[in-house]
């Protein structure tokens, strides 16, 4: 059975509540479209417009009723925009996840048909509930699916989950002080979000091992890398034997997120691919929240796309060591900024570069000849330093924290850089450029410009060609094994 979610923009949300929350305590309803973001297994509706209710197209008395010619009008004009429909309806004095009474599943059923021949999309009747938590269900065949979740995505993330569908964790008592820094309540909603963490090297391995450890119940990891020697000054937990089998980069964070992992049922799911291939763009849509890792101008172009048209918030960081002509370190720049809507995007920030994207797209950011003949400098082999990464992914979590659990009821903030030399924090002042390509495509969902190529880096064969491969990773699985086994 295909998953189903639905997620708004945290100024929908706002408006919605002022209709739908009367003065005098009863119950309202009103209208919405919507649009589709489909994922490899999860399918979510992104609320796109509000659809009030005009004179005579509702009526008021204890519970809510709409006619019609009102579902008639927003459906006809849904079709027009390619778009589905939404019925939405107040419950004031109810918590959390609402089902569905017997009035509301006749309402919802008596337009389903009919909304989804004119659509060709199926109705989504949802349910606000007086402490702000949303329910949904989509009607497929005239029979309603329950959705999973319901996110409300700006400078902070709320989910409201299913608790049928995705029970809240049994065992929270290895918690207990993650539990004392948010409230119980949240971090059942907090540890029930999926989080994928594209890059894992440096960064992204550091912070798929503190997701685990905070007792999140489902991580995802992107790669299509594998470790070399080289990358063992800065992946912490990657060992020499890791590095002379050259394996896949998914598969060390992996092991040692399971490692740090504190949920009784923890679940890794491993994407050897990038984000910038359609399998990997279609599996990142599957997720809550997603950390981008990546030091390079594509990927970051892709993921910067999906934070807008799919209301995935993603919490971007990276770091650049200036050196001397002569060697010795000038200073080290470290940036880490979340994108979601009401907030400027990578590219209005200055954080990607929308010439290098098409560089790298045509693949000139690898030819070291035309990177010469520019004067350009490469995007791969840049200074690090293992001691700085992990600055990097404490801004990155830091980000996060402020999206999840907002202290001081505040967000996250704009774009943040730290100077090293200097030890100043700086909050950038960067606005929302006006003609944003990006940012004017929130709630977009499959209609967004599509920056992915079924070929690039990630589908050229990385394998490492060695004769008695099965062998050594057979006896190289044993010695783990005994060694790992312990005292
Ligand atoms: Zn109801
Ligand atoms: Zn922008």
């Amino acid at each position: 059975m295909p998953r189903h979610s639905v997620a708004m923009t945290a100024a929908h949300h706002h408006d919605l509540r002022q209709h739908l929350f009367r003065d005098d305590g009863q119950e309202d309803i009103c209208l919405a479209t919507y649009t589709v973001s489909t994922g490899s297994y999860r399918t979510t509706r992104l609320i796109t417009g509000i659809e009030l209710p005009r004179d005579g197209e509702r009526e008021v008395h204890g519970n809510a009723t709409i006619t019609g010619s009102y579902v008639l009008r927003v459906a006809a004009q849904a079709a027009r925009e390619q778009r589905g429909v939404v019925i939405m309806h107040s419950h004031p004095r109810g918590h959390r996840w609402q089902q569905m009474s017997a009035p509301d599943a006749d309402a919802e059923s008596s337009f389903a048909g009919l909304v989804e021949q004119l659509t060709g999309l199926p109705l989504v009747g949802m349910t606000l509930a007086g402490d702000g938590a949303w329910s949904a269900r989509v009607w497929v065949d005239s029979k309603p699916e329950s959705a999973t979740s319901v996110r409300r995505v700006g400078a902070t993330l709320h989910t409201s989950w299913n608790d049928g569908l995705v029970p809240s964790p049994a065992d929270v008592a290895t918690q207990a002080r993650t539990i004392s820094a948010w409230g119980e309540n949240l971090h059942r909603d907090i540890t029930r979000l999926r989080i994928l963490v594209v890059g894992v090297g440096s960064v992204g391995l550091d912070i798929v091992q503190r997701l685990a450890a905070t007792g999140v119940l489902a991580v995802g990891v992107m790669d299509f890398d594998r470790i070399e020697p080289l990358n063992r000054d800065r992946m912490i937990g990657a060992t020499r034997r890791d590095a002379r089998l050259r394996r896949r980069k998914v598969d060390i964070a992996a092991r040692l997120a399971r490692q740090a992992a504190t949920a009784e049922t923890f679940t890794v799911v491993r994407h050897h691919d990038s984000v910038c291939s359609p399998t990997g763009l279609a599996d990142a849509l599957d997720y809550d929240v997603i950390f981008s890792c990546v030091d390079r101008p594509w990927p970051r172009a892709v993921l910067n796309t999906l934070a807008y048209a799919d209301l995935i918030p993603v919490i971007d960081g990276g770091i650049a060591i200036d050196t001397f002509e002569t060697g010795g370190m000038r200073g080290a720049t470290r940036r880490s900024q979340t994108t979601t809507p009401g907030v400027p995007c990578l590219a209005c920030t200055g954080q990607i570069d929308m010439s290098e994207v098409a560089l790298e797209m045509s693949g000139d950011l690898d030819d070291p000849e035309y990177i010469r003949r520019a004067g350009r400098t490469s995007v791969s082999g840049r200074p690090n330093v293992a001691a700085l990464c992990a600055g990097v992914s404490s801004a990155q979590l830091d980000q996060f924290v402020s999206l999840i659990a907002h202290p001081a009821g505040l967000g996250v903030p704009g774009a943040l850089r730290f100077n090293l030399a200097v030890h100043h924090l700086e909050h950038l002042p960067h606005l929302t450029q006006r003609y944003c390509a990006t940012e004017g495509q929130t709630n977009f969902g499959d209609g967004r410009i599509d920056l992915t190529r079924s070929s690039g880096p990630w589908s050229a064969p990385n394998r490492p060609r060695m004769r008695w491969r099965g062998w050594i990773n057979l006896i190289d699985r044993i010695l783990e094994s005994v060694a790992n086994r312990g005292p």
